[in-house]
């Protein structure tokens, strides 16, 4: 059984999923668009890789949306699309899961500058999703970080990166001290023996 959690508190959302269900795409972005529904953009289609160990889920703008700045956060008209990148997901049923997306530029006249557009499941720079840099984080306070990376066959680099981003992201908001206490987490688990 895979749980799978939302990315937020208030975006709170689990599913279980038994391990025998029988996969179908139309059903997993059913479920994607239950738990991590994006203003926005729409999940187009979802298909297992040729070696079968990896679900690819295509993401594209919802027609008529406009592309967001990145830089100031403000909505800005269209300037090019970047190649098809891959974000990873959180695996479920033992694959992996990614997200394709092409990112589109802007040519922000507030910013006077062509920026990449923000997109709301990753930043421009990880290959993680925020969900799945959140659910390693979570797991990672309860088991080592290099258990976390067996269990979800992934590495301890990408588990360190997700601690880090989120204890930042928690900073950053001052959300410390609410359900998760990102800083205590980090300064118990510092990179040198958390192994
Ligand atoms: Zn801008």
């Amino acid at each position: 059984m895979i749980k799978v959690e939302g990315e937020s508190g208030s975006a709170h959302c689990m599913v279980e999923v038994f391990s025998d269900a029988r996969f179908r795409a139309m059903e997993l972005i059913t479920i994607l668009n239950r738990c991590h529904r994006f203003q926005g953009f729409i999940y187009q289609h979802a298909r297992f890789t040729p070696d079968k160990k990896t679900i690819e889920i295509s993401v594209r703008p919802r027609k008529g949306s406009a592309a967001i700045c990145s830089r100031c956060h403000q909505p800005a008209p269209g300037y090019d699309q970047l190649a098809e990148r891959r974000f990873e997901f959180i695996p479920l049923w033992g694959f992996f899961v990614f997200l394709l997306y092409a990112m589109r530029r802007v040519d922000c006249r507030r910013c006077a500058a062509v920026i990449v557009e923000e997109v709301p499941w990753g930043d421009g720079k990880r290959t993680l999703t925020k969900a799945y840099m959140l659910f390693l984080a979570r797991w990672a306070r309860r088991l080592s970080w290099k258990e976390t990376a067996e269990a979800f066959r992934t590495s301890w680099d990408k588990v360190f990166d997700a601690v880090e981003d989120v204890v930042t992201w928690g900073l950053e908001h001052r959300a410390l001290g609410q359900s998760m206490p990102l800083a205590s987490m980090k300064s118990n688990t510092p990179r040198a023996t958390n192994t």
